[in-house]
């Protein structure tokens, strides 16, 4: 692997801090700016349409299409570097260092409300379609930056980044796979380092001269936002590629760069929590995924719908009760049939005179047991089918960038493409011809690596087979799934 950081150029840009914090203001700016051109449109009063300012405004087209899908292709790359330059989660270390500071506690830890916050947001895409509207999506990053304040208030380091940011736990999971790392040069260094300082907040002056005058102040060093210390890291989940340690190490022990795909998929499985975030994530990328295919569509809502009958209730009931399921039920239903496979693992058949094998602890208390095990594999496929919802919709959608940076209300393209017909209606970037190609590839290479991943983790399960069929039969009946919106929606067209 090249070490980014010791290229001549590249690593004097990333060593940097002026560097990443140029990028984080700028994030920042950007964000203001999305509340400030987004807050008071709603519709364009006298035109019919519900929603026309959906990708004509700054506010809806910056976030929901540019930055929402452009984390998926990041991710894809360089796993959590959106992370680095994050203005919320600057912002949160920014302001804990001044905040009372307290530990979170135990029962908001691991992943569990992040993933409710998740669920929350699909609730009200279904309920309120707040991607559609600008003023929503203002109110929405207000909301956000008062749960930050909130955090930073009360608790330590990057609560708000645990808590509330269903994108961090989301870049979780798929940097897992993702190319790229930061990892230390030489163990042996960090083993024999007394400082650590490193990821320590240690205090310390900084002398600044200018001619004969000379100032002292005193700088605290910022510690890891997640306290991992670098030599600890064994695959990419936890670390925010934040830079502090680069900067902080006295021994310049820390490397950034490329690795193959997959390589430390084994490493560590996933927490209960993570795993939780896993299945939700599954759920909302195929319920996207059956948007665009018709029969499937009838098949994955046929129960929220049916019980909306039942229970009498209109729109808003139906959309609550489909957000809860493929939320929460449906990807459920879903993991269940490699779930199964795999708990056969623990059924022990044996001649009378042989003693069985102790079977441990954990294969024995449920269903759910080692399900984490199972889910982990199907990253790689997930995240290939999360980037082909992205392909597909900065295709058809980026092309309105030049209309949204002319007018940032969105009002005035709006009129010109749809009423007056000034302007014409932007296009797609690649024919369907070409991107029908595309996306299969991208959906055949998932396919391959969660096999190819199913097999890293299998051999270093105690039963293998089962483990093997249970995570294959789970892997497939998604790519299944997937292939078939594939076929029916690029190729039957
Ligand atoms: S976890 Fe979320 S808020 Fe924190 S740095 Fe990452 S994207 Fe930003
Ligand atoms: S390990 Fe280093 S780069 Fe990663 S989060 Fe901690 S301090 Fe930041």
């Amino acid at each position: 692997m090249k070490d980014l950081l010791h290229l001549p150029f590249v690593g004097v840009v990333l060593r940097s801090r002026w560097f990443w914090r140029a990028l984080r203001l700028l994030a920042l700016a950007l964000t203001l700016l999305v509340i400030g051109s987004g807050w008071r449109q709603h519709r364009i009063p006298g035109v019919a349409v519900p929603d026309p300012l959906m990708y004509t405004s700054f506010a809806t087209f910056s976030l929901w299409v540019v930055w929402i899908m452009g984390l998926v292709i990041l991710a894809l790359v360089a796993g959590r570097f959106w992370c680095a330059v994050c203005p919320f989660g600057w912002l949160n270390g920014l302001l804990s260092r001044y905040g009372l500071k307290r530990p979170l506690p135990g029962w908001l830890g691991g992943m569990f409300p992040v993933t409710l916050v998740l669920i929350s947001l699909q609730i009200a895409v279904y309920l309120l379609a707040i991607h559609r509207y600008p003023d929503y999506t203002a109110r929405l990053l207000v909301l956000l930056l008062a749960a930050l304040i909130f955090s930073s208030v009360v608790f330590r380091k990057h609560a708000f980044c645990q808590l509330f940011c269903p994108a961090g736990a989301i870049l979780k999971c798929y940097a897992r796979v993702a190319p790229f790392e930061l990892r230390v040069r030489d163990s042996a260094v960090c083993a024999e380092c007394q400082s650590v300082q490193c990821v320590s907040e240690t205090r310390y002056w900084q002398r600044y001269a200018l001619g004969s005058a000379v100032l002292h102040l005193q700088r605290q060093r910022p510690g890891c936002p997640v306290d991992i210390h670098p030599r600890q890291i064994n695959d990419n989940s936890d670390c925010t590629l934040c830079m502090n340690c680069v900067e902080n190490c006295c021994n310049d022990n820390l490397r950034m760069g490329f690795r193959p795909w997959l390589a430390e998929m084994s490493q560590a499985l996933l927490g209960r929590g993570e795993a939780f975030l896993l299945l939700v994530l599954t759920g909302m990328v195929t319920a996207n995924f059956s948007k665009v295919n018709v029969p499937l569509r009838e098949i994955l809502f046929a129960i929220p719908k049916k019980t909306a009958l039942i229970l009498g209730w209109q729109a808003d009931g139906y959309f609550l009760l489909a957000a809860l399921w493929i939320t929460l039920l449906l990807p459920l239903l879903l993991a269940l049939p490699g779930m199964i496979v795999y708990r056969f693992r623990s059924l022990q058949i044996s001649r009378v005179d042989t003693p069985l094998e102790p079977v441990e602890k954990h294969e024995k208390s449920s269903l759910f047991s080692g399900s984490s095990a199972l889910l982990l594999p199907t990253i790689p496929l997930l995240l290939a089918s999360h980037l082909i919802l992205a392909l597909v919709k900065l295709n058809a959608k980026l092309g309105y960038l030049p209309l949204v940076l002319s007018d940032l209300s969105g009002v005035k393209s709006y009129l010109a493409v749809h009423l007056l017909g000034t302007l014409l209606q932007p296009g797609v970037l690649l024919s369907i011809d070409l991107l029908k190609w595309l996306v299969i590839l991208v959906l055949i290479v998932g396919y391959l690596l969660s096999g190819l991943a199913v097999k890293k983790l299998a051999a270093s399960d105690s039963r293998k087979g089962f483990y093997f069929a249970g995570a294959m039969i789970n892997v497939s009946l998604l790519a299944g799934l997937y292939l078939n919106t594939v076929i029916r929606w690029l190729f039957l067209r």
